[in-house]
């Protein structure tokens, strides 16, 4: 039986068949979860809001289920894998973000230096977060000073809540991320608790959309104690707001959503963006990557695949549009060939492939 999403997917590609140039005007502005299309007119109205209230959204959003906070006491710790002296991860399960999985989907993590740690990526609910935060506190009870977001996409950034300054000086936490990613969680955080929530309920309780306080343009080094993470922030490419951060110490890579294994890659930036990006990943002196979604793998053979698939859809969209292909053509497609290699392949495949060919339309 198809899930909710691929039964939505099916919709869109037929959609995408009648309607192509109304699809390639609003190549996959949702991601991760429910098909957005039912939701436009939330999606295009927020697009059209002031500033100020946006602000005011996000502040009425931030406290609808202020008392979700109170249910914190005691979470169950998320299981966490120690990959690397001092990095521990949390692997994401290869879903889309339901209650039941409690939009634990991405790969979250953090790293413990001397006087302090910090948080890479906080997980797709507050729940997730809560239980993050108790992981990290069944391994040391040092303060929690820098909670980085790799981008804007709700299975990274839903979790921040937990992480909020809770009174205690032991966890004033600064929070990090991409210039662009205020702007981005402006524009698509209140579109996407807004849809969540018809499907996460009671998960959701207490979230909050929190913007970084201090903000990354080029590069940028944190002082863990003994302990450099290098945060760097990159030209579009899987999105526009695109976080990587770097343990010195034992040259592990949290790649955020430049890295995709197992789990199909997404494009919401630029394909070629992100085609242009691989070198320079690639020449980052890892021994290791955690990627966005999948395993931890050896640097920068853990490039591979990724390359393939984005080389492939590229070569298949430029194909179909040198052959005069409508989009719906490049939708149904385009990639269809890695279809093996990739789990969640039929929920991503034709809403990448839309993005690719209304990108590449206009080289
Ligand atoms: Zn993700
Ligand atoms: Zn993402």
């Amino acid at each position: 039986m198809p899930t909710p999403d691929a039964f939505e997917m099916s919709t869109l590609n037929s959609s995408a068949d009648r309607h192509g140039a109304q699809m390639r005007r609003h190549p996959a502005p949702f991601l991760h979860g429910p098909d957005h299309r039912r939701h436009r007119g939330i999606y295009r109205r927020a697009g059209q809001f002031p500033k100020p209230v946006f602000v005011l959204i996000l502040a009425i959003l931030g406290f609808v289920s202020a008392a979700g906070a109170q249910e914190q006491a005691q979470e169950h710790p998320l299981a966490i894998t120690e990959i690397a002296a001092g990095v521990f991860v949390h692997f994401g399960a290869h879903e889309l973000m339901t209650a039941g999985n409690e939009g634990a989907i991405a790969n979250v993590g953090f790293v413990v230096g001397d006087a302090a740690a910090a948080v890479i990526d906080t997980g797709g609910s507050p729940r997730e977060g809560r239980r993050l935060k108790a992981a990290i506190r069944s391994i040391t009870s040092k303060p929690i000073r820098y909670v980085i977001n790799t981008h804007a996409h709700p299975d990274h950034v839903f979790g921040n809540a937990a992480f909020e300054q809770d009174g205690t000086a032991q966890d004033s936490a600064i929070f990090l991320g991409h210039r662009n990613l205020p702007r981005a969680l402006a524009q698509r955080g209140p579109f996407y608790v807004g849809a969540f929530r018809r499907t996460m309920d009671d998960v959701l309780d207490g979230i909050k959309l929190i913007a970084p306080q201090q903000l990354i343009a080029g590069e940028e080094k944190l002082d863990l104690g003994n302990r450099i993470l290098t945060l760097r922030a990159w030209r579009t490419a899987h999105s526009d707001n695109d976080v990587t951060v770097f343990d010195e110490t034992t040259h592990t890579l949290f790649a955020g959503d430049l890295v995709f294994l197992q789990h199909i890659p997404v494009v919401d930036g630029s394909l070629r963006g992100w085609l242009a990006a691989l070198p320079e990943l690639a020449a980052i002196p890892a021994q290791r990557v955690v990627p966005g979604h999948g395993s931890a793998t050896p640097w920068p053979a853990a490039l591979d695949d990724e390359r393939r698939y984005l080389e492939r859809l590229a070569r298949d969209c430029r194909a179909l549009i040198a052959a005069g292909a409508p989009l719906a053509q490049a939708a149904r497609t385009a990639g269809l060939s890695e279809m093996s290699h990739w789990e969640l392949f039929l929920e991503y495949n034709a809403r990448n492939a839309t993005a690719a060919f209304a990108e590449l339309e206009w080289e």
